[in-house]
């Protein structure tokens, strides 16, 4: 059986992708390989959002072409956002590259998964394979025992906004929102090959809309709360005008809905965010904040944060560490503006790099002190989680995530693994920046069902013999 390597760079949007690319493999006959070595073909979805992911995907084209050399059968495609843009220039930067399938290219990417199926001998994935393939890297798309807990459910492609710093309405297009009956089907589906908890990915998810219909996002999350058998519902990432009071209302009368909603800010400062076209005002989005927090008091609030836009002067950027100090935000994923070529942004005159850093490791330290604030709060209590899988620290430890998304880790109880019963009750007792750790003291298979009790892990039983 031919195999297929996935490697993704860049966002929920991708790796959504990334998720439709290896079930169509898998319907082709291929199945998903963990290491480049051991693929047929090996696929890079790219991202293009910041210079650093283009570098990378470029620098694992190169690296790749060793593997290629070594095996000439060996076919390396490349798709995602920088295929869509760079296509000409990467078919002179990187010639060895087989198939370049832009964003919305991906089922003729599957026509031609299917195409080439037959065309690979029994390779033998010999030793000089692996030694040339200790390159970084990690495979994507591989199902493990819990890979299904969580299913990612498209909703909407492209966007239609134009911010001034951003890549993906050039790359990815206009809104493209996907009709509901689609979405519902896919939902049912995920549900019935054991979902516990559905993710709604759209790249402005709650612009999502339905022409023939009129409904909005919050009467399409209506519709997939009422289907039997969904225990939990989230979303990412949604544009902070996009709420109104009606979506919020339908989405806060959700029992299944997941208490943290990602609020993209970009910066504190009014002046930066007419200039970057957010379309929102800092009073607006506190607003929308506070119409939140009036129907979900213990939601988390997280979201993004670019430092150094261009024109970013001291009092814009001291506007959004103010905010940022304020403990809005549960969690912030910050970055530092990188240009990118063909947006307006990238024309204008750049804060130097050295000032922007600066300006990054203070907003960082910042925010690090609310966020561990939000994780010392879940100290002492008892939180649900779903299970993701092996600690990335070692596997005599597990890590999950809780309803607002901390992350979870605790050692694994005696007789782990157990995906029919993938809700866990954790005791918190620690918490860090990047999230807590505890003691497993119950499971359950469904996100509502009272705890049943673990067996403790046989360290800890030697221990207290
Ligand atoms: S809303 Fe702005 S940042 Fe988000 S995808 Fe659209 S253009 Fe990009």
């Amino acid at each position: 059986m031919p195999s297929i390597y996935i490697e993704t760079f860049g966002c929920q949007m991708n790796e959504a992708d990334s998720r439709y690319i290896a079930e169509r493999a898998a319907a082709a006959g291929y199945s998903v390989a963990s290491a480049a070595e051991e693929a047929n073909v090996i696929v890079l979805n790219t991202c293009t959002v910041r210079d650093n992911a283009e570098r990378r995907a470029y620098g694992r084209m190169n690296h790749l072409n060793a593997l290629k050399r070594v095996d000439p059968s060996l076919r390396l495609v490349v798709t995602g956002c920088l295929a869509e843009q760079d296509r000409d220039r990467m078919k002179k930067l990187a010639p060895h590259v087989d198939a370049i399938f832009g964003t919305r290219e991906l089922a003729a990417l599957g026509e031609q998964l299917a195409a080439w199926q037959t065309n690979f001998d029994d390779v033998d994935f010999s030793d000089d394979r692996a030694l040339l393939t200790s390159l970084g890297g990690r495979g994507d798309a591989i199902s493990d025992a819990f890979s299904h807990l969580r299913a990612f459910v498209t909703v909407q492609r492209g966007c239609s906004y134009y911010c001034t710093f951003c890549i993906v309405p050039h790359v990815r297009g206009r809104f493209d929102h996907r009709p509901p009956k689609a979405i519902l089907d896919e939902t049912r589906e995920r549900i019935a090959q054991g979902a516990r908890e559905i993710v709604l990915v759209g790249q402005t998810v709650n612009a999502w809309n339905d022409p023939a219909s009129s409904d909005d996002f919050g009467d399409l999350c209506r519709s997939i709360a009422a289907l039997p058998g969904l225990e939990r519902l989230g979303f990412i990432s949604p544009h902070p005008k996009d709420f109104t009071e009606k979506i919020l209302d339908d989405l806060c009368s959700l029992e299944q809905l997941n208490p943290r909603i990602h609020l993209p800010l970009q910066s504190g400062s009014d002046a930066l965010l007419r200039r970057m076209n957010r379309k929102y005002t800092l009073a607006q989005f506190d607003g929308i904040v506070q119409s939140i927090r009036r129907r979900l008091p213990e939601c988390a609030i997280t979201t993004d944060l670019i430092v150094g836009f261009p024109g970013e002067t001291a009092n814009d950027f001291q506007a959004t560490l103010d905010y940022v100090r304020s403990g809005v935000f549960a969690n912030a994923f910050s970055f530092i503006y990188s240009i990118r070529r063909g947006t307006p942004a990238a024309r204008w005159a750049q804060v130097p790099r050295a000032l922007a850093l600066e300006r990054f490791a203070e907003l960082l330290e910042a925010q690090n002190a609310v966020t561990r604030a939000y994780h010392d709060s879940h100290v002492g209590r008892t939180v649900r989680v779903l299970i993701v899988g092996d600690s990335k620290k070692g596997a005599s430890r597990l890590t999950s995530k809780a309803l607002d998304n901390v992350t979870v880790v605790a050692p694994k109880p005696a007789d782990y693994p157990y995906p029919q019963t993938p809700w866990l009750d954790v005791a918190i007792e620690t918490a860090h920046v990047w999230g807590c750790t505890g003691t497993v003291v119950g499971r359950a298979a469904r996100f509502a069902d009272a705890g049943m009790p673990v067996m403790r892990p046989l360290l800890d039983l030697i221990a207290s013999a």
